[in-house]
């Protein structure tokens, strides 16, 4: 397989490279990746001087670059985004202009360059806030904040190049990842590196936000499975199965790092913060892909990983 990966120095890009690379030495991946302040190479070291892994520096917005990179390739894993609601909050215009004409820019090539398969990386958050029970694939999009709506805008997108053009699209729909490598500014990497340098961690509003939390390499893994085995056209839930408050959230950490409450600032709430994203992961189950890692050893593993890469995200918070 000759795999393009879009924001493979992001996050669950990187993470994803590092598990396909290990698992199928003889495929190919190409990382394209504009580098923003979350595209970070360090993630990438281990594999940088493997022939069968290049990387190009580029953003997904150009449509020349993309069908160069887009030519050499049979599929495409695409994560490349903005991702950060509360920059989205400050100035949505760049996640306008990544998430959605990025997308597009892709999906296009992809049509072009006739691309086996389109593995579109989208989110839990397209559905918006549910009080009670969990959001199924066949449910409306109902996003909050400029992030998730520029999401939704590149989900739907996605969708319309497989009933439109025919292009074998599928999307995943994933909760929130945890694990080595997340940008310092989301919540678990934020508070465990704040408590390793005893600053306190801020909490929005009361902490009782509900999310469902999932290892990194689980959802690899799934997109590992989705890409191999999905059906074209099919959209898949995919979450850990672990709903959990902020403050709960927050209490392992300062739990596993020996802190107390005192190290909480509750501050101002976010705006339009929804408060619980819930998703039923039912249809990917019974195709036959379950998370296989439980929170708290998850948990554990991440924070140790903080505490043993300081000269990891140090550089990234001052
Ligand atoms: P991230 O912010 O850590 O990484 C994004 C990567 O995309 C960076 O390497 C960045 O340099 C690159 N990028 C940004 N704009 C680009 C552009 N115009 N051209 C090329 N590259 C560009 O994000 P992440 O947390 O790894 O998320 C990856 C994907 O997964 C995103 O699409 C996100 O919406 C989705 N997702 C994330 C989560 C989560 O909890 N982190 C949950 C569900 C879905």
């Amino acid at each position: 397989m000759k795999l393009l990966v879009t924001g493979g120095c992001g996050f669950i890009g990187s993470n994803f490279i590092l598990h396909i690379m290990k698992k199928y030495p003889d495929y190919k991946i190409v990382n394209l990746d504009k580098l923003t302040y979350a595209g970070n190479p360090d993630n990438l070291k281990e594999i940088e001087n493997n022939p069968n892994y290049s990387f190009v520096k580029g953003d997904i917005c150009d449509p020349s670059l993309v069908h160069k990179v887009m030519n050499n390739v049979d599929h495409v894993v695409h994560f490349a985004a903005e991702s950060h609601v509360d920059r989205s909050i400050e100035d949505g215009s760049v996640f306008v202009k990544t998430n959605v004409l990025g997308t597009h820019t892709l999906l296009q090539s992809a049509l072009e360059c006739k691309i086996k398969r389109f593995i579109h990386i989208s989110t839990d958050e397209v559905y918006g806030s549910i009080e009670s029970g969990s959001f199924k694939e066949t449910d409306i999009l109902t996003p909050s904040s400029p992030y998730s709506s520029s999401k939704a805008g590149s989900d739907l997108l996605a969708q319309s190049y497989y009933i439109t053009y025919g292009l074998p699209v599928i999307i995943t729909r994933c909760t929130n990842n945890f694990g080595p490598y997340q940008y310092p500014e989301k919540l678990i990497p934020l508070f465990t590196t704040n408590l390793l340098e005893n600053r306190k961690v801020p909490i929005y509003g009361t902490g009782t936000n509900i999310r469902d939390w999932i290892y990194v390499l689980d959802h690899c893994k799934a997109v590992d499975f989705i890409l191999h085995s999905g059906i074209d056209g099919e959209i898949y839930n995919v979450g850990g199965g672990n709903e959990k408050t902020n403050i709960e959230i927050t209490r392992k950490i300062l739990e596993l790092l020996g802190k107390d409450e005192s190290m909480i600032e509750y501050v101002k709430d976010r705006q339009g913060h929804d408060f619980r994203y819930s998703l039923d992961c039912s249809k990917l189950k019974e195709f036959g892909w379950e998370p296989e890692y439980s929170f708290e050893e998850a948990l554990e593993e991440t924070v140790k990983w903080y505490i043993e890469n300081k000269r990891w995200w140090e550089k990234l918070k001052h």
